[in-house]
């Protein structure tokens, strides 16, 4: 279904982001992976995604929280391989602390990657999909983007301005084939939530095990994870035919956890 179309999903080099480039990817599309790791294991990953599903994958390392570093990626990527059809927005990062001790650095660079590297890369990125009056832009937000938990000002505060973008974008490009909508995940078992329940099983003295229930328990009524599988789909439906009036959406995910 995404042949001959170029995905590039930032921080696509673990958790969520590999699942939807993989989902993209089982579809047809090439795919500019981007985040961080070991060499060695990205060119690890490169090498398989491009022989078990047969398509190109490149791979860029640029540190999203820097603008300029942005706009090279882009033009580089233009450069080599052609105008970015499908892009989504997906590196971030969090820190918990209460607002008053919140270290500024830390906002500093929550804002600037969950936040601001979207707004760098769309406005690199929409002139070619204009261009080719063809485009799928998906931000990866969360239910933070909707609601909000106590200490994780700089990440909620970012994932509310992610979904304000997404709904500005899709007014902005209302009228032609390029649609951007918001994808609003619950708890998806990944590096950064581990490190939460690590943290949680620590501060409580209970076990890993006790400490993931009790996350879930607090916030998702079906006590089950999301998975990166299950986004990775919706990122695939979102870039067919069927979602062309789906605009501006900030589609949940989350078992059920902001609907209470
Ligand atoms: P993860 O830590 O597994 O992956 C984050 C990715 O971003 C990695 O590839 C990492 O290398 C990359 N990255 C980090 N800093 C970067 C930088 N400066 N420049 C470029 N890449 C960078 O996390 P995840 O859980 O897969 O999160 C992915 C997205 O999903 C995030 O935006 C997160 O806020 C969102 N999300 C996660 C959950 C969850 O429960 N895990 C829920 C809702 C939303």
């Amino acid at each position: 279904m995404l042949n001959g179309k170029l995905a590039l999903v930032t921080g696509s080099t673990s958790g969520i982001g590999l699942g939807i480039a993989r989902a993209l990817g089982r579809q047809g599309a090439d795919l500019v992976l981007n985040g961080f790791g070991d060499p060695a294991d990205i060119a690890k990953l490169q090498a398989e995604l491009a022989s078990t599903l047969g398509i190109k994958v490149h791979y860029e390392s640029a540190d999203l929280t820097r603008p300029a570093d942005i706009d090279a990626m882009m033009a580089r990527i233009t450069a080599a391989h052609g105008s970015v059809d499908i892009l989504v927005n997906n590196a971030g990062i969090q820190h918990v602390a209460p607002v008053e001790h919140f270290p500024v650095d830390r906002w500093d660079a929550v804002i600037a990657l969950n936040l601001s590297s979207a707004f760098h890369t769309t406005r690199c990125a929409i002139p070619g999909m204009r261009a080719r009056n063809w485009g799928r832009i998906i931000n990866i937000a969360s239910a933070h983007g909707l609601v909000a938990s106590a200490e994780k000002a700089a990440y909620v505060a970012a994932k509310h301005g992610i979904v304000g973008l997404t709904k500005v974008v899709a007014l902005e490009t209302a009228k032609t084939g390029i649609t951007c909508n918001a994808i609003c995940p619950g708890w998806v078992l990944t590096a950064l939530v581990q490190k939460q329940i690590d943290a949680r099983a620590q501060q409580a003295g209970i076990s890993v095990e006790e400490a993931k229930l009790a996350l879930l328990g607090e916030k998702q009524p079906s006590l089950e994870f999301v998975t990166p599988e299950q986004l990775g789909e919706l990122a695939v439906f979102l870039c067919s035919p069927a979602a062309n009036q789906v605009r501006g959406a900030a589609w949940s995910v989350d078992g059920g956890w902001t609907a209470q």
